[in-house]
């Protein structure tokens, strides 16, 4: 979707400091950090958000965990600790309409996630 920012990423359109790509999936520092490590795991097909999901994805998804759980080790937080988050629609707090993962950590984060 070429009105998409992070189709624009995904297609190296915009540029993004790139931390991991592949055929489907491309991870990105976040441009207004909220932790040291904020990192943006996307698929690259546009899907609008987790609601968008379906059984057809269920390998997509499986492949997106996988790499994030890799990131958090790459990027030294697995042991430390880290948060994932997908924020979903209006009452989620979703700016950007195409899923998207938050891979926060570096820092004790804010309990209340709520
Ligand atoms: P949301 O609130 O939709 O879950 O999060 C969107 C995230 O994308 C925000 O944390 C925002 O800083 C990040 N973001 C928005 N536009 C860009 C961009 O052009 N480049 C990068 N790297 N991150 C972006
Ligand atoms: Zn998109």
């Amino acid at each position: 979707m070429s009105d998409c920012i992070f189709c624009q990423i995904a297609l190296g359109k915009v540029p993004s400091e790139i931390a991991y790509e592949d055929d489907e999936i491309i991870a990105f520092k976040d441009i207004q950090p909220l932790a040291p490590v904020h990192l943006v795991i996307i698929p690259k097909i546009h899907l609008r958000s987790l609601n968008d999901v379906t059984s057809d994805n269920e390998g997509l998804i499986g492949h997106l965990f996988g790499i994030i759980r890799r990131l958090a080790e790459e990027f030294g937080v697995a042991e430390s600790g880290y948060r994932v988050v997908t924020n979903t629609g209006t009452d989620g707090g979703q700016v950007i309409g195409h899923l998207h993962f938050h891979l926060l950590g570096g820092k004790a984060l804010n309990a209340n996630i709520g």
